[in-house]
């Protein structure tokens, strides 16, 4: 099953994804988490995004599509794959569509988890991660069950997004509404969209997903 999960920053994308691919056993690939461990190593595609990242702006098209056409060559993906955050944009859409094409694949459906503007920034500013295994979690929506221990691996260290702050945050929002309107378009045209009320419990939003793949 070749999946694709769409909508705005905060939107829960990487909260479903853990669930989905725990669910139908297929690696997650998330290109921000892969522009975060470029960075955090040091390499020369972290070098690249690292500038855009910072300022809430997208990676060139160029960057993110080879990076995904080299993860998608891999082994691991031969039953299926999530991706979490790629397309952003219907250049890497369509370069998406190309690149499945060549290797006798295609899209099954695109999971579009819609959630009001408004509630994004709430989400995003309390927003903190496992440093350990990289389950999401939020001060008040979204907490461990206790206290400072990550409720699926243990560890007591998290940290927070370096682009979660208000200002980042913003602009993250409005430079990704636009594409996000458009990419909605573009799957609906494939008859593969589906949307889900994204604004209720993760629970509720995790029960419509699987009903819907
Ligand atoms: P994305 O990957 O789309 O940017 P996340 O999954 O990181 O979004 O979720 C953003 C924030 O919102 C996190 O702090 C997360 O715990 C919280 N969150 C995710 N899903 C929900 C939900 N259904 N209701 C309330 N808060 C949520
Ligand atoms: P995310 O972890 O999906 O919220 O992405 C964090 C940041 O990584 C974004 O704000 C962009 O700077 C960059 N990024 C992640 N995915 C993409 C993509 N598909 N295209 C361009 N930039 C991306």
């Amino acid at each position: 099953m070749n999946v694709i999960l769409l909508g705005l920053p905060g939107a829960g994308k990487g909260t479903q994804a853990s669930r989905i691919i725990e669910q139908y056993q297929i690696p997650h690939i998330s290109t921000g988490d892969m522009f975060r461990a470029a960075i955090a190593a040091g390499t020369e595609l972290g070098k690249k995004a690292k500038s855009y990242m910072d300022a809430g702006e997208l990676v060139p098209d160029e960057v993110t599509n080879g990076i995904v056409k080299e993860r998608l060559q891999e082994a691991d993906t031969a039953q299926g794959f999530l991706l979490d955050g790629y397309p952003r944009t219907i250049n890497q859409a369509e370069a998406l569509k190309e690149n499945l094409k060549s290797l006798g694949k295609a899209i099954d459906k695109v999971i579009y988890i819609e959630v009001a503007s408004e509630v994004l920034l709430q989400r995003l500013s309390g927003r903190y991660i496992c440093a350990n295994c990289g389950e999401t979690y939020h001060k008040i929506f979204n907490p461990t069950k206790e206290e400072g221990v990550c409720d699926r691996c243990g560890s007591t260290q998290f940290y927070q997004r370096e682009d979660d702050k208000p200002e980042t945050v913003k602009n993250r929002i409005r430079v990704n509404k636009e594409t996000t309107d458009q990419l909605v378009n573009f799957y609906k045209d494939e008859g593969v969209l589906i949307a889900v009320n994204g604004d209720q419990s993760p629970e509720a939003v995790f029960t419509d997903i699987k009903n819907a793949l």
